[in-house]
This record gives C-alpha cells, structure tokens and sequence, in this order.
C-alpha cells in the first residue's frame, strides 16, 4: 500500500535517462504552451489597443499599467518558446536552465492567471484565465505527482484566500452603497442574498484582520461555498489528471530507456569482439577512417600493425580451447595497455590490428612483445608484427591492414626479427601478387595459361615414353611466366585448383585432337596440388573432361609433390586412393626434395617415383651423389615403386641412371617442356621415337 502511494505520488527515484526524457517533454510541451500565451497576450494587447486606447486616445505611458500583465506574460512566453525550441531542434545543452525557465514560466503563468481572475471573480465573470493557466501548469509540464499536488493546493490555498478577500471587499463595498443610497432591505437581499447582514459581517471581519484570515477562510469563507466545492473539484481533476499524464510520460520514458539500452548493448556487441571485449574490424575501418582524415592528422605519421601472436596454435593444443580464449582475452589487455590511446581491435584468429603514431610503433611493439613473451615461458609465445605508414588519407584501412599483414608474414620464418615496415619491394611483389589472383579467370578463359609438354624417356633406350603437363601463363602484361611465379601464389590465395582444372582440360583435349587426327599420343602427366582436393571436387571435374573428350584412362597419370605428404596425411591417403579407384596410376613427385620422412612411403601406395632433380646436383663433384641415387632406386623397386629421375641434364648422367636401374627420365638433356604444336613436330621429325611400352623394343 506505501508502495503503491510512493508510486502514486512519483516519490521514487528516477534514472537520469528517465530526468532527462521528462525534462526533454516539458521543454517541448513548453513550446506549444508559450506559443498559446503568446497568441493569447496578443490578442488581449491588440484588443486593448483597438477597444480602448485608440479610441480614448492613450498615450504609451497611459496604457501601459494596464497592459502591464499582457506584456509581461508575453516577454516570458517568448522566451520560453524562443529557448524551447532552440533547445529541442538544437544541441539539447543547458537542460537545467530550460528547468529553471520552466519553474519561472509556470510561476508566472499562475501568477497573472490569478490576478486577472481574482478581477474577473469580483466583477461576477468566469475564472477561464486561471484555469487555463493552471492545467498549463499543473497538468501539461511534467511534474512529479507530489510536486503537481503541492504546486495545486498551494494554489487553490492562496486562490481560495485571495479569492474570499476580493468578494468580501466587494460585498462590504456593495453592502455599504446600498445601505449610504438608503436603499430598502429587500434590495439589499437581492442584491446580497437573504443573509445579506451576515455576509456582510463576515466579509468586515475578515477584511479587519487579512493575515488572520488566511487561516481562516476555509472555515469562513466570503465567496459561496457552492464556488468552492466546484473549484475544489476542479483541483482535484487536474491533480488526478496530471497524476495519469505523469505515470504515461514515466511508462514511455521507462519504454524509451528498455530500448535504449537494447540498442546500446546491440550496438556494442556489433562492434566489439566477443572473445576478447575489444573493439572488432568493423568498428577499426570506420574508426580508422575517421582518424585519417580527421582535421590535423597527417597519414604519413600513422602507422597500421598487423600483430600476430606467435605459438599461440601450441598454447591452443598444449591447454585446450578454453584456455587459448583467456589467453586472446590477456594479450587484448595488454595490447590495450601498451597502446591505451590509440585505436585498437582484434583480428581473426591471433591476430591484432592497431592504428598509432608512426615513431610511438616500434617502442611500444617492443613494450608488448616484452610482455606476452612473459605470459607462458614453455610455448615461447611471442609476437610478430607488420607494419604500414599511408601514403595519404584515402586508403581503404583493410587494405592498409592488408600490407601490414604482409609485412608481418614475410618475417614469419625469421626469428630475429619481430617487427617489418611494408616497403616497396614488397609493394611491387604484392602488386604482382594480386594481379595474379585478379586476372586468373581471365587469364584461364582467354587461353594465356595452357600446358607445356616436357618429354619423359626410357632410361634403356630414350624413347618417349610420356609428357609431363607443366602449365605456363603467357600474360599480354607480364610476358612470359613459368610456374613459380604463379603457382605459390595461387597456393596462398587458394585459387590453384582453377588452374589445375584448367590444366587438366587443356590435356583432355590436346589428346582427343591428336586421337582424332590419328597423331601419336603418350600418356600425360598431370600434377595436382594437395589444395585442390580441399578447394574442389577435383576428381569429379578431372573425370568430367576425361568423359567429356572420350580419353582412355591410360593415356593420364597424376603426379602428388612429396612436399604435400607433411600435413594432414590421413586425407590426403584418401584422396590418393579415389583417385587410383577411379583408375589412374599415382606418381610420387620431387621424392627427397622436402622433410617428409622415408617412413611415409608406408602410408601411400604410389606407383611411380620421381626422384628430384636435387639428387643430381654436384652429380660430378659429390662422391656420394652416386650411392645416393643407387640407394634410392633400390629402396623404390624395395617397396614396388617404378622409378623415374627428374632434371636429367648431361648425358653422363643419363648413363649413370640407366646403368643404376632407374626407368625413366626426364630433363633438359632430352628436351624443355614445350608448346604441344612443337612435341608434334619433334615426333614427326623424328627427334622422338614413342614407345608406350618399356619392352616394346
Ligand atoms: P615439377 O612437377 O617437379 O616439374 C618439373 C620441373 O622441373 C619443371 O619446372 C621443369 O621445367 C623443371 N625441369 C625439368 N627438367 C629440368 C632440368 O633438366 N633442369 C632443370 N633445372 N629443371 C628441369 P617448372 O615447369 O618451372 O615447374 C615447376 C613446378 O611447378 C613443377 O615441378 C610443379 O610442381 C609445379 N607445376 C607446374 N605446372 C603445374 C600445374 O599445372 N599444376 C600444379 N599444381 N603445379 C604445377
Ligand atoms: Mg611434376
Ligand atoms: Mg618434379
């Protein structure tokens, strides 16, 4: 019950969302109830001018006191109206003054309501005035209910004493003209009511001693006590009125402050990271788009890094997920730490973006790489960080982040090194890069990248025994490219399985022309990327030409770089087997060119191997190059292995291979790989002499 008649009486506290929300509704219920005032005063001054001074002719100074209340009304409206607006189109600043403006306004309003009224009550008019200024005040500003009520029985109070003051002082007067003209009682009685003498005796005494009075009228009053009630009634209307407009106003302030905070936490989960609570990529790129063309920045004192915490995938394995997420959430505390007044955000994976000032970089990278090396001692975490001054304001911030990432890539294998600013050499090999990427498809689709045809030889007898398909790009741009210059790149950016599609499509149909025009054809290498079976269905597209061009099965053989035997070998297994399921024989290439161990050969079945050309280096200076290669072809034919030795150069070398045992060969000493019209040529010229079959001679 208290609770309710706290509620009732709006004696709770109220949030500052909420102050605010009612005080911003007051100032624009002010502008409409300043602009009535205002139109009201000056029809009441116009009126008086047009009815009464200009026809008796009245000076300014004449007419003044009796405009006095008018003009003074209408200064306050103005100004009230004047500042509401300005406050409520404008900035919304100085909302205790608008308050403050507000109390005076309603004081004032009351104020010249009463005393034009309490004329009106003795002159027997209607109190339409003070009404009208009371529901302003009382019922359309916002008070608090308590407030309202005290602000309406303070006012009913002094207008009910004022009130009965000006009736009695016009009874005494009428009474005492009555009874000076001689009139006769009944006169008086119609004039005054039947108890006219003791109205009049009522009225005198309450007029010998008004401050007495004060206390008294109530119980004693001079107007009619039907005029009282009606008042009382009207008060208590608008208190009840007010009480409801307030309890509204609170409902869709409270609704307001709902919604507003909903917004608020939306917005900073948009814009913030929800592993780390900092701010994420979203928020960085406008922010940092802000900052560079904010009025006296200059870009070429900015600097973007790109942070990278290194062993944080260890400190994952070695502790759990869990522990790596409090781990991203420690070193966002301290990349905020050491660069607590710039603009920071974090990346994906381990990564961390920072927008500072050029010389604060480095300093402050060292302050953090001292502390997250401290966080754990047996991961060795670690940062590495790349970064990149703009040239001017319009960079896009990703791809200003971009070269940072780039710069912080190419130190990733040097351990010394822990921060790189992008440069130009690496402005040029990125450009390169990603015209790479960029013109791909086009490239595919206008025949710039097709296959090159290495011959493959019998050791026993140099016949052509097969091609290896190596692509070539040859850009209208970039001239001529060879496979190192695209290939890694395609790897990087994951786009290689196009070209190998691409590839293999070419081969389906340079044999299907050669079988058609009854040209001899040799079985075609074709190599493959590990990527591709990741990227693509790659096996699905390879048999899609194979049955698109109608090319027997054996005249195609795929080739798998050792290199790609290190990572994820279970599913590269699986990969190898669709692959000679689907009836393609498998060849293992650049055998002993990576780190994979011998032991793997275990896992795969491959048919071929192809021995790397870097076992033939020194081939004349090294006396182990020899063992060594004997070795290794022993160890194939060991485990089942056909045998094949790339980058066969000397024929002294092609001797020794045919005499250690290996099958085929394949280099320069028996020709580069070359365009498919120039293989014919050799063939019919006779340079080559196929043979499908090793012991077909
Ligand atoms: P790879 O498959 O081991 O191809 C043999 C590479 O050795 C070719 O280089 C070939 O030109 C080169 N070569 C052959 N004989 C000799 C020689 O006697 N001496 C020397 N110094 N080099 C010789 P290329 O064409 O530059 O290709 C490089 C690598 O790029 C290839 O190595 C292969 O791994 C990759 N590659 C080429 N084409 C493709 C393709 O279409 N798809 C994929 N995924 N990779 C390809
Ligand atoms: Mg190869
Ligand atoms: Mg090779």
């Amino acid at each position: 019950m208290l609770d309710f008649l706290k509620k009732l009486l709006g004696l709770g506290r109220n949030t500052k969302f909420v102050r605010n929300y009612l005080s911003d509704t007051n100032l624009r219920t002010a502008i409409y109830n300043a602009f009535i005032v205002i139109a009201m005063e000056t029809w009441m001054i116009i009126r008086f001018i047009v009815q009464t001074a200009i026809p008796k002719k009245l000076t300014f100074a004449q007419s003044f006191p009796s405009v006095k209340n008018y003009i003074i009304l209408l200064v306050t409206g103005i100004v009230m109206f004047i500042f509401a607006l300005v406050y409520h189109f404008g900035s919304k600043k100085r909302r205790t003054l608008g308050t403050l403006l507000i109390i005076a306004f309603a004081v004032i309003c009351v104020y010249f309501g009463m005393i034009t009224s309490l004329s009106d009550l003795t002159s027997g008019r209607e109190l339409t005035c003070y009404i009208t200024m009371m529901m302003f005040t009382a019922t359309l500003l916002i008070w608090k209910p308590y407030i309202s009520l005290f602000i309406l029985i303070c006012s009913f109070y002094i207008f009910g004493y004022l009130g009965n003051l000006a009736v009695a002082e016009a009874t005494v007067g009428k009474y005492e003209s009555l009874v000076s003209a001689g009139v006769d009682s009944s006169v008086i009685i119609t004039a005054l009511g039947k108890k006219a003498d003791i109205i009049y005796q009522e009225s005198v005494n309450a007029l010998a001693d008004k401050r007495a009075y004060f206390f008294r009228w109530l119980s004693e009053p001079c107007m009619q006590k039907g005029d009282i009630i009606n008042l009382l009634f009207f008060y208590i209307t608008l208190a009840m009125l007010s009480t409801s407009i307030y309890m509204q106003r609170l409902t869709e302030a409270k609704k307001d402050e709902g919604l507003e905070q909903t917004y608020k936490e939306l917005h900073k989960k948009s814009i913030t990271n929800a592993v780390t609570g900092i701010y994420n990529m979203t928020h960085f790129s406008e922010e940092a788009q802000k900052l560079l063309t904010a009025e006296g920045t200059d870009p070429q004192k900015k600097a973007f890094l790109f942070i990278n915490i290194v062993n944080f995938s260890n400190y994952n394995e070695k502790y759990g997920f869990e522990k790596g997420n409090e781990l991203l959430k420690t070193c966002a505390g301290l990349v905020r730490g050491c660069f607590y007044d710039d603009l920071y955000a974090k990346s994906s994976d381990d990564h961390f973006v920072v927008l500072t000032d050029e010389d604060k970089a480095e300093s402050r990278l060292e302050a953090l790489k001292t502390k997250v090396e401290s966080i754990e001692k047996t991961v060795k975490l670690g940062i590495k960080a790349g970064g990149y001054i703009p040239k001017d304001a319009t960079i896009d911030p990703r791809g200003a982040l971009d070269n940072a990432r780039y710069a912080c890539n190419s130190i990733r294998k040097r351990k010394a090194l822990y921060f790189q600013l992008y440069d130009e050499r690496m402005e040029e090999e990125l450009k390169r890069k990603k015209y790479i990427i960029n013109n791909l498809e086009e490239a595919i689709a206008n025949g710039y990248i097709k296959p090159y045809y290495q011959p493959v030889v019998w050791a026993k007898d140099y016949r052509l025994c097969g091609v290896e398909a190596l692509a070539r790009w040859i850009d209208p741009n970039l001239g001529f490219l060879s496979p190192a210059a695209f290939i890694p790149v395609l790897e990087e950016y994951k786009e290689i399985h196009k070209l190998d599609s691409a590839i293999m499509k070419a081969v389906c149909r340079d044999i299907r022309e050669h079988l058609d025009k009854g040209f001899p054809v040799v079985p075609v290498s074709i190599n493959f990327s590990r990527l591709d079976f990741e990227l693509t269905d790659i096996v699905g597209e390879f048999e899609g030409y194979v049955r698109e061009y109608n090319v027997p099965k054996e005249y195609l053989h795929i080739e798998i770089t050792e290199s790609a035997l290190t990572e994820q070998a279970g599913i590269l297994r699986d990969n190898i087997n669709i692959v000679k399921e689907h009836g393609y024989p498998v060849w293992l290439d650049d055998f002993g060119s990576a780190y994979s161990s011998l032991n793997s050969l275990k896992e795969y079945s491959f048919d071929v191997m192809k021995i790397d050309m870097a076992f033939l280096r020194n081939f004349d200076t090294n006396p182990k190059a020899k063992p060594i290669i004997e070795n290794v072809i022993r160890l194939a034919k060991d485990v089942n292995m056909e045998t094949l030795t790339e980058g066969v150069e000397t024929e002294a070398q092609a001797v020794f291979l045919k005499e250690a045992g290996c099958g085929r060969l394949q280099g320069f000493y028996f020709g580069k790989p070359m365009p498919v019209e120039e293989l014919d040529e050799s063939i019919r010229s006779g340079k080559y002499t196929v043979s499908i079959k090793e012991d077909s001679k």
